[in-house]
């Protein structure tokens, strides 16, 4: 009984996971899946998270200013582009160069199993304020 329950549950997480094309965190899939299943808790959304994460399913994108995890689906490789004034995390394609990059020379590294690279700055509806 308890793992069919579970099981809906990261189930739930999942889809809100894949239908967001945003980054939500951890609070904003919580108010989302409340209204698939009232009584979720926060703490179950954040354990069954964690759960997806150690199988690899769901990805963590901690933010470097040390704001709150962001959550994502795994799909291709990408990087993140992070506006550090509207706070908006955005995908960007990952830099060819860094996929075939070798850093055997610089560092003791036998085997790289992911890249998690973040790019810094602010995006373009904040650099530039005037409204169309
Ligand atoms: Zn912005
Ligand atoms: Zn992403």
């Amino acid at each position: 009984m308890k793992k069919s329950r579970n099981t809906r549950q990261r189930g739930v997480i999942l889809d809100i996971l894949k239908e967001s094309g945003a980054h939500p965190t951890a609070e904003m899939i919580y108010r989302e899946a409340r209204r698939v299943i009232p009584n979720i808790s926060l703490g179950t959304v954040y354990r069954n998270l964690n759960c997806l994460r150690e199988q690899g399913v769901v990805r963590e994108i901690r933010p470097s200013d040390g704001g709150s995890s962001r959550f994502e689906g795994l799909h291709m490789p990408h990087a993140h582009f992070h506006c550090t004034r509207c706070n908006g995390l955005l995908d960007i394609p990952l830099p060819e160069f860094l996929e075939t990059a070798r850093f055997d020379d610089v560092a003791k590294i036998a085997a790289i199993s992911s890249i998690d690279l973040h790019v810094i700055g602010s995006c373009s509806n904040c650099a530039s304020p005037e409204t169309h």
